[in-house]
């Protein structure tokens, strides 16, 4: 598994979000899981911070407790951030590997709702098929399924902890 580190890309968004990049994603390791507080401490950040990224739409895995957070999605979801939000046009996502938007491959998507108002769509970039993110509300949803396919999965189950 290669694991290239994207420094020249990381300083482009140096200026644009100062709260992401105070931390350091490069102790992440991608193949290790995280609970909110290792992930805190990994990246030197607040648990409370971390608990905000997973109420927006860090990925975790919820279904036990405490909830682990994959490295590869704490990394990916801080690239994103740190980066200047680069406009989508509807129907493509953004690749974090090739920094770009792209049409996903055989305009294929994946639809995972996260609350009543928005989810996840996912769909494998067509270049270097890496699986992207697009937080997506259910009515840009309607407008994206005249452009691609995408195929709505279950509701992750999401615990209720008062956070
Ligand atoms: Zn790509």
């Amino acid at each position: 598994m290669a694991r290239r580190g994207h420094s020249r890309a990381d300083r482009n968004g140096d200026d644009l979000n100062m709260a992401v990049r105070r931390f350091d994603p490069r102790r992440i390791k991608r193949h290790h899981s995280y609970t909110v507080d290792e992930a805190a401490r990994t990246i030197g950040a607040t648990r409370g911070t971390v608990r905000r990224w997973l109420d927006n739409d860090l990925p975790a895995i919820r279904d036990r407790r405490p909830f682990l957070i994959l490295g590869e999605d704490l990394a990916n979801y801080m690239a994103r951030r740190a980066r200047p939000k680069i406009a989508c046009p509807p129907g493509t996502c953004y690749c974090v590997k090739c920094h770009q938007a792209r049409q996903p491959a055989g305009n294929i998507a994946e639809f995972v709702p996260i609350n009543a108002h928005s989810g996840n769509l996912r769909a494998l970039c067509p270049d270097c098929g890496y699986l992207m993110h697009r937080r997506t509300s259910f009515s840009q949803l309607e407008a994206i399924r005249g452009i691609l396919d995408v195929a709505v999965m279950e509701r992750q189950p999401r615990l209720n902890d008062g956070g």
